[in-house]
């Protein structure tokens, strides 16, 4: 569903991207680890169009992307992405800030939308909370609307980068619990960065690890966890445990 090609990425002068080469197959799941600064946020925003690369070349759904402004709103509608900090609209309630790009930017039925928001609320247990504003939630709770909210636009991928990394513990499973099921029942497409390792290595089909810009390995999930092919990568597991 989404091919990359000797991506190259640069802030400036500065290379943050050296030549990224993978691809991720429909219903796959790929997680990004690498330390901090190693460009997994920056890659997941270039593959969402918000940030521009300078070399290489990205296939989505077998095509190619012309990378200017327009190609890559619409391909936003079909490219979900979940961040670290809550971005819904603050002055919105929470079945406002469902409603507003699937009706607005995909021009959909209101109230058929409102029905299937009503349905992914159920899913993530916040029903309840429809007509509260994101001051009234959890930071959990935020993170699970801001998962619907992408949901709704039916995306055929979802980017997620460490949603769960300003959550206290508590909250962390509730979150990731969703994440998962939309794996395992609804085969959702992924590209995940996370340093909750149990979970990345429950989910992972693949993991890519990053290191300076650049992907050090490309590994099955399993295989990763149990024997990473690199020094670096089973020295940054040690780390993490
Ligand atoms: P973390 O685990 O801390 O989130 P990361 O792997 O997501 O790290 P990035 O945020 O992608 O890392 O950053 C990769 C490198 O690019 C870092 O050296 C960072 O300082 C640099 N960088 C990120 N965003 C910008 C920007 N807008 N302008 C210039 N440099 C940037
Ligand atoms: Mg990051």
């Amino acid at each position: 569903i989404l091919k990359v090609e000797h991506l190259d990425k640069y802030y400036g002068d500065w290379q943050a991207l050296h030549d990224i080469n993978f691809s991720i197959n429909k219903g796959e799941v790929v997680t990004l680890l690498g330390p901090s600064g190693s460009g997994k946020s920056t890659l997941i925003r270039t593959l969402n169009g918000l940030e521009s690369y300078r070399k290489g070349t990205i296939y989505f759904q077998g095509k190619k992307v012309d990378p200017n402004p327009k190609e890559w709103q619409a391909l936003r509608q079909k490219i979900g992405m979940v961040f670290q900090s809550y971005d819904l609209f603050p002055n919105l309630t929470v079945m406002d800030n469902i409603l507003l790009a699937p009706t607005k930017v995909q021009g959909r039925d209101k109230e058929e939308v409102r029905k299937e928001a009503l349905a992914l609320l159920d899913r993530v247990e916040l029903r309840k909370h429809a007509d509260s504003y994101p001051r009234q939630l959890s930071g959990g709770q935020k993170q699970r609307i801001a998962i619907v909210r992408a949901l709704a636009m039916h995306p055929e991928l979802m980017l997620f980068d460490e949603v769960t990394a300003s959550l206290d513990p508590e909250m962390v499973r509730g979150v990731l619990k969703i994440i998962k099921e939309l794996s395992d029942q609804d085969h959702m497409t992924m590209i995940i960065v996370t340093h909750e390792m149990n979970f990345a290595a429950k989910i992972a089909d693949k993991v890519l690890f990053l290191e300076k810009g650049k992907i050090l390995e490309e590994t099955p999930g399993k295989q990763f966890f149990d024997h990473p092919q690199t020094d670096r990568a089973a020295e940054f597991l040690n780390s993490m445990d």
